[in-house]
């Protein structure tokens, strides 16, 4: 083998492995560490990053992708791996170190002053920060070179190629079809309450029901394990060493199911790439949008449907027949896909979701681009949620301040979850176009043809493609609004027998 591509290829595991260090620390921090082990990780985690960013401007580095530039005698996916390590190493280059230190220190100061004001609703504390992020992140821009807008270079970070215009048009067209069906939806559903509400199901025995789940799913628990944490999340420290985590609640039964189910489809990827490509860009997912569609696409266009629960509804049922014996399927099928406009974005349903993600992405494409400024942003979210949901928060807390994301300069992050919901419809239907039998085997409780066809369409290809290239491959057609909105019309319409 080409002795620099051989180099290339130590670099990239050396990386890898040091990342997946990181990573066993995040998790741990998440899961395990007692409540004054804060400080000691911290110092643990800046130490592995500052030395992963030093090995990116090693000599050594440069000059053995240079030599691998022309892509001789390499095979077809040894040039992705050469071109997206140029991508990485470039892209963390292109940083002046000294910005990035005050990067990283800004962000970690503005999220801790972040959680103090939220609860207090002290905006006067958080404002001037979120100031100072924006503008950080400005200079971060336009050190880092974007296509046709500086917030182009935010969203590379989490969508590569993805384009800010694409995003507007994309985001609009899709605002503009749900804000009426959510009027239809509210008028059809009626204001009946949820026969899940004020039950209480023993967590011990959601506990085994979430296991089931996962292990049907066909998540390797041999090579992952689920814990539980405050938020949800999967780390991936390597494609056999998966860590997910759900949360459970007494009083709601669905929360943890979902959650389990979400990241189980984040897990599945993660498990899914090709072990000879494991310890490079061959072997890591295409982006966050196509990171969030596996997740939706077993959360929603499978935990949400009546397939799904003719299988495991009776199986819910007889391990809480006091709370559901009751409850027939269709009452259950109602209650889980229950339309309603709320102020958090987390607890969102399917239709709204999508609504909350498009007002983030007006406010912080106008906050970047200096049109609007922190002190207005209560103002215009309040309005920009009366539009779209018909509900306004009375305080910030329950507002603009929410999120985690804008106090640690996530800024470009929040489309990529729309993008996964859009993606989980479009793939889903190719799915089923590839397998008639999908549905049935989804009510006979198989999955295993569609994590196959996940695997083999969308994991093993790794970074070889970016989000759009990947779907049109796959679908036929680049990330399109029409799909979603066709599943959304179709399970809506079926639930309460009115055409959409
Ligand atoms: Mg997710």
């Amino acid at each position: 083998m080409n002795k620099s591509y051989q180099s290339l290829l130590e670099f990239s595991r050396d990386l890898y492995a040091l990342r997946s260090a990181v990573g066993v620390l995040s998790w741990d921090q998440e899961t395990m560490m007692p409540a004054k082990g804060g400080e000691g990780r911290a110092r643990s985690m800046a130490s592995l990053s500052r030395v992963m960013h030093q090995r990116f401007s090693e000599p050594r580095l440069l000059e053995a992708l240079e030599a691998c530039a022309s892509g001789e005698g390499l095979s077809e996916e040894e040039r992705v791996v050469v071109r997206e390590m140029r991508r990485d190493r470039d892209k963390a280059v292109k940083v002046p170190e000294a910005l990035a230190a005050e990067i990283a220190e800004t962000v970690s100061l503005s999220q801790r002053v972040w959680a103090e004001a939220r609860p207090k609703n002290d905006t006067a504390a958080f404002n001037p920060w979120l100031a100072k992020v924006v503008s950080l992140r400005r200079r971060e821009a336009e050190c880092l070179g974007y296509a046709e807008t500086p917030y182009d270079a935010l969203l590379d970070n989490y969508e590569p190629g993805a384009r800010t215009s694409y995003l507007r048009k994309l985001l609009n067209d899709l605002k503009a079809e749900l804000v009426p069906l959510l009027g239809k939806l509210m008028d059809a559903q009626g204001k009946a309450a949820s026969p899940l509400d004020g039950k209480s199901f023993p967590v011990a025995d959601q506990r085994l029901f979430n296991m089931k789940i996962l292990k049907a799913m066909g998540f390797d628990l041999e090579a992952g394990r689920l814990d539980e944490s405050a938020h949800p999340f999967t780390e991936g420290l390597h494609p056999e060493d998966v860590r997910l985590t759900t949360r459970y609640s007494e009083t709601d039964l669905m929360s943890a199911l979902f959650s389990t189910l979400h990241e189980g489809g984040h897990g599945i990827y993660e498990q899914g790439f090709q072990p000879r490509w494991f310890g490079t860009p061959m072997a890591e997912a295409v982006s966050l949008g196509v990171h969030e569609s596996q997740s939706r696409l077993w959360e929603n266009q499978v935990g949400r449907s009546r397939d799904f629960w003719s299988c495991y509804y009776p199986s819910l049922q007889g391990m809480f027949p006091k709370q559901l014996g009751e409850v027939d399927l269709g009452a259950f099928l109602k209650a889980i896909n229950r339309v309603q406009p709320s102020l958090i974005r987390v607890e969102a349903d399917e239709v709204t979701y999508n609504l909350h993600i498009v007002l983030r992405f007006e406010l912080e494409t106008a906050l970047f681009g200096g049109e609007l400024e922190p002190a207005g942003l209560e103002a215009a979210w309040n309005e920009g949620m009366r539009r779209n949901l018909g509900v306004a928060p009375e305080k910030p807390s329950m507002g603009y301040m929410q999120d985690v994301h804008w106090s640690c300069g996530l800024l470009g992050y929040f489309p990529t979850y729309t993008l996964g919901n859009l993606r989980a419809a479009q793939l889903f239907d190719a799915a089923q176009r590839a397998m008639p039998s999908l549905k049935s085997d989804i009510r006979s409780g198989s999955f295993g043809a569609l994590k196959a066809w996940l695997n083999a369409e969308v994991h093993q290809s790794g970074r070889c493609y970016d989000g759009d290239t990947l779907m049109e491959k796959v679908t036929g057609s680049k990330t399109s609004a029409a799909p979603f909105l066709g599943y959304l019309k179709e399970k809506y319409g079926a639930l309460y027998g009115i055409g959409l």
